[in-house]
């Protein structure tokens, strides 16, 4: 590692205008990445400035779905609009020292050359008119445009697109503050990377063409450039670009629809970005394995088929400290409960379809008797099963050994002595003791539930 690698600052950078999707959640997630991997920094900043359009909820959204996926930023978040005095401060800067300069241009006279250019089949630019005017009256409306460099190009070098050049007689002068006295979008990002410290900016690849003219300004300036890697947009399963119709919602749905924070870190990372086969790993792996050179030039596709399956992976995986908090907050569970849910835990995640199966197969521990038994648990209680479960009954009240293979050896000798094979009671114990049936073996319910409320479960059934 070098010296300058140990200084890593990356960012994320929302717009506090909806909620936190999962385009900008798999932004934040490689940003984050990229400085964990390097023990640097990983900031946020919320790009507020359009007071309009920013909203307060927005910003909660934001902050709750960062939080949720564990994508912690390591300092308080930046509040872009509290910057705008040092945004304007640059500008006087710039306007100083011939980088920038007022344009008095009218909005009309603006409309005029755009329709001429048209007209001419030109392309659609500012032609300079107050370019070069020694001075403008004070009383008009103006706006601020840099003074860009007609000469030359402009050259970025992109850690993800590789070049990109642009010949700088093709990009007009950009506005760099509104008339309004309101600073523009590339300029306010431009100081504020460069304020704080900003080494690597990872973002989707829309960003590129704004990422040129971010170039010049750093340029200008005479401020060292971040290094750019602008990933490609997650596309749809047809292909297209994301949208709401794809499914491409807050990563609030996704946390409703049961999906565990570490399969979202690992699903967001597989798209657009690969090592080798592994499809499948944990944060701590990703992290590790993480690297800009290795995300793709062309746009991932969202598969939800594939998400679900990262899903589960991760439940049957899963910590089980972690999962217990969640059933335990699904399930409204007090924290005398965790002890139960802890040992169920191992054998029923392994089971898991989902979260929501998950949750449901492990609702049985937490009834209280006497349980409602479902109607298809009620249709198995047929009077020829029952008989082998009034006739064990007895037996299994005086067995003293209740653990795994006390169990087991139990009910072997019963069905020797007896001549009967486990599906002749075995499933019709199940339904009594869970009320709606369960993926795990009578033995395994009888050692969860306890000698106790497994005999008051069965009990009340047979005296019924
Ligand atoms: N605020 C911009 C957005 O939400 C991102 C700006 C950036 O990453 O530079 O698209
Ligand atoms: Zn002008």
């Amino acid at each position: 590692m070098t010296s300058s690698e140990t200084n890593i600052i990356t960012r994320f950078a929302p717009s506090p205008t909806g909620y936190l999707h999962i385009g900008g959640a798999r932004t934040a997630l490689f940003s984050w990445a990229f400085a964990r991997k390097h023990q640097g920094k990983f900031l946020l900043r919320i790009e507020d400035t359009d007071r309009e359009r920013s909203t307060e909820d927005a910003i909660q959204a934001i902050l709750s779905g960062l939080d949720w996926l564990h994508l912690t930023p390591d300092a308080p978040p930046v509040y872009q609009h509290q910057n705008i005095e040092r945004h304007r401060e640059v500008i006087e800067q710039m306007l100083s020292s011939d980088l920038a300069y007022k344009c008095t241009c009218t909005k009309d006279a603006l409309d005029e050359m755009r329709e001429k250019a048209k007209a001419e089949g030109k392309p659609i630019r500012y032609d300079g008119t107050c370019r070069n005017k020694l001075s403008v009256p004070d009383d008009l409306p103006f706006t601020v445009r840099f003074k860009a460099s007609p000469e030359g190009a402009t050259i970025l070098e992109d850690l993800v697109q590789g070049y990109v050049t642009v010949e700088n007689n093709q990009l007009d002068d950009l506005i760099l503050l509104r008339s309004d006295g309101t600073p523009t979008y590339n300029l306010s990002v431009v100081v504020d990377d460069h304020d704080m410290g900003i080494t690597h900016v990872i973002r989707g690849d829309d960003h590129l063409t704004n990422a040129v003219r971010q170039s010049q300004i750093f340029d200008a300036l005479k401020w060292s450039r971040p290094a750019y890697a602008h990933i490609p947009l997650i596309h749809g399963p047809d292909g297209a670009k994301l949208s709401k119709r794809h499914g491409a919602l807050g990563v609030e749905a996704y946390k409703d629809m049961g999906f565990l924070p570490e399969a979202m870190r690992n699903y967001l990372a597989r798209l657009g970005w690969s090592h080798g086969d592994d499809e499948l790993f944990s944060t701590e792996e990703f992290i590790n394995w993480f690297d800009i050179a290795a995300i793709g030039k062309s746009p991932a596709r969202l598969d939800m088929e594939k998400m679900q399956a990262t899903n589960i992976h991760h439940i049957q995986q899963g910590n089980e400290d972690i999962l217990a908090d969640i059933v335990m907050e699904r399930l409204a569970l007090s924290q005398e409960s965790k002890a139960k849910l802890m040992s169920a835990l191992p054998m029923i995640k392994k089971t898991a379809k989902s979260l929501d199966n998950l949750i449901d197969n492990l609702r049985f521990l937490f009834l209280a008797r006497p349980i409602e038994l479902n109607d298809k648990a009620l249709q198995s209680l047929t009077e020829d099963k029952l008989v082998n479960v009034r006739n064990v009954f007895p037996a299994l009240q005086k067995l003293e050994a209740w653990d795994e293979d006390g169990i087991a050896n139990f009910f072997g000798q019963f069905m020797e002595e007896n001549e009967l094979k486990l599906g002749q009671f075995g499933p019709v114990m199940r339904n009594m003791l869970t009320g709606s049936g369960s993926p795990l073996g009578v033995y395994d319910l009888l050692l969860l539930l306890g000698k106790e409320e497994s005999l008051a479960r069965l009990e009340d059934v047979l005296s019924n």
